[in-house]
């Protein structure tokens, strides 16, 4: 079946959906983006995607063409059109096309570009034996610099770190700040469990406000578990009982070594396979949680 792609304001084939060599998405990563799940055929935390997707706009100063109902919906056809009932939506705003250079003034026609997927991002057997975690050199975006609260087109920080697993052998790769605190890994949120209670960085410590994250700490909560939002260090991960990840695309998954040393007794925990079947059953709709 041809993929549709939702662009410059309706759905499109996919060999047809292309954009200008002049966007300043392309030239300089100008521009925002979400990363969805579906399941079962609904938009997993649309609203609170659509939310932080005009927040990442906003800080960036790029106004979208379209209202959070308008996109809510583009996102809504693409899915249908597509017949994907458990995939993944690549939601993203460029600046639009303009003259070379950074003058946002001379570009016109950001551009909302919906394209609906399916997705497989670890193989179903790193859910039971984790995940290895190495440690970037390269540092995540000062919050000064590049707020990682900005979900913006410029991954190259993340790429770089993400590099250095591919060299390892590792399946994801833990971000320190500018700080030496921990931080978050290249694509999702990360937490440790410490004698029952859990813990992951604040968002001052210059991470991604992740979606997951959020559902994930409303499920802990709701299990009567203790979370605290607090920085870290990578002592706090080497001495954790368990470890785990969030993300959109990896969902909850266990992260069993860091630099080679085992997390706990190296295998996905007890608290983390709880949580895991939480967010399981939050995904088939069996329980709810408020983002607000
Ligand atoms: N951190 C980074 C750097 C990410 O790219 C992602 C994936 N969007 C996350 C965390 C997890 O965020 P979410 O749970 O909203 O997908």
């Amino acid at each position: 079946m041809t993929q549709h792609v939702f662009l410059a304001g309706r759905l499109v084939p996919e060999a047809e959906a292309t954009v200008s060599v002049f966007d300043h998405g392309l030239l300089y990563g100008d521009g925002v983006f979400e990363g969805i799940r579906v399941y079962g055929g609904s938009v997993f935390l649309h609203d609170a995607h659509i939310d932080r997707l005009f927040e990442s706009a906003k800080a960036i100063h790029l106004e979208i063409p379209m209202s959070p109902a308008e996109v809510k919906a583009a996102v809504e056809q693409t899915v249908e059109a597509n017949g994907v009932t458990d995939g993944y939506v690549r939601l993203v705003v460029t600046r639009g096309s303009g003259a070379l250079g950074l003058d946002i003034r001379k570009t016109a026609n950001p551009q909302v570009i919906v394209i609906a997927a399916d997705i497989a991002l670890y193989p179903k057997e790193l859910y039971q034996s984790g995940l290895k975690l190495i440690t970037s050199g390269t540092i995540r975006n000062h919050p000064a610099a590049l707020p990682a609260r900005v979900k913006s087109l410029n991954y190259l920080n993340n790429i770089l770190a993400k590099i250095e697993g591919f060299a390892a052998g590792a399946g994801e790769v833990l971000m320190l700040n500018h700080v030496g605190q921990v931080a978050e890994c290249t694509g999702d949120n990360i937490f440790v469990i410490k004698r029952g209670v859990i813990k992951t960085p604040p968002l001052d410590a210059g991470i991604l406000a992740g979606l997951t994250r959020a559902a994930v700490i409303q499920l802990a909560k709701r299990r009567g578990l203790e979370v605290r939002e607090e920085a870290m260090v990578r002592h706090d991960i080497y001495t954790a009982d368990e470890c785990f990840l969030t993300g959109s695309a990896a969902e909850v998954i266990a992260a069993v070594s860091l630099d080679g040393r085992p997390i706990g007794d190296g295998k996905p925990g007890p608290i983390t396979n709880d949580l895991l079947a939480d967010f399981r059953a939050l995904t088939r709709g069996e329980i709810e949680v408020d983002l607000s």
